[in-house]
């Protein structure tokens, strides 16, 4: 079961977060419970509850997220590589009903994922 929308509590400074980025699209913050020297989450301030729910209207948005993503990376230092993660649903591991790409470097990466 995906719990509530914290993240949104998040963008309404109702929970804190260590914020590294904002702008009037998106947020970035450290994950609470990194999976890697970096673990950084970046989220859309409009809710989208999953990756399922995207519309065309959205593309401009999620290119947008990808970009301040590459930026950050870079900021980060993870010039060796970093992995972009973004789970959808239950099954596949999604426990905040908030759209969110795991930025995660600082270490190498193992394939298949588990
Ligand atoms: P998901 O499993 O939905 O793809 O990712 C949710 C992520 O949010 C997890 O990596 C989890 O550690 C992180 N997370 C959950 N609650 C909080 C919180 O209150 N603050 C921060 N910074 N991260 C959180």
């Amino acid at each position: 079961m995906m719990q509530d929308n914290l993240f949104l509590k998040i963008i309404e400074r109702k929970i804190p977060a260590r914020i590294i980025h904002e702008d009037e699209k998106c947020l970035a913050f450290h994950d609470v419970n990194p999976q890697a020297p970096v673990h950084v989450l970046i989220i859309p301030r409009k809710v989208i509850a999953t990756h399922a729910d995207i519309g065309a209207e959205d593309a401009e948005l999620l290119g947008h997220l990808h970009i301040v993503a590459a930026r950050l990376a870079k900021q980060l230092g993870l010039d060796q590589g970093y992995r972009l993660v973004l789970n959808c649903r239950e099954q596949a591991g999604q426990t905040v009903p908030q759209l969110h790409l795991h930025l995660l470097g600082g270490r190498p990466m193992h394939w298949p994922p588990g």
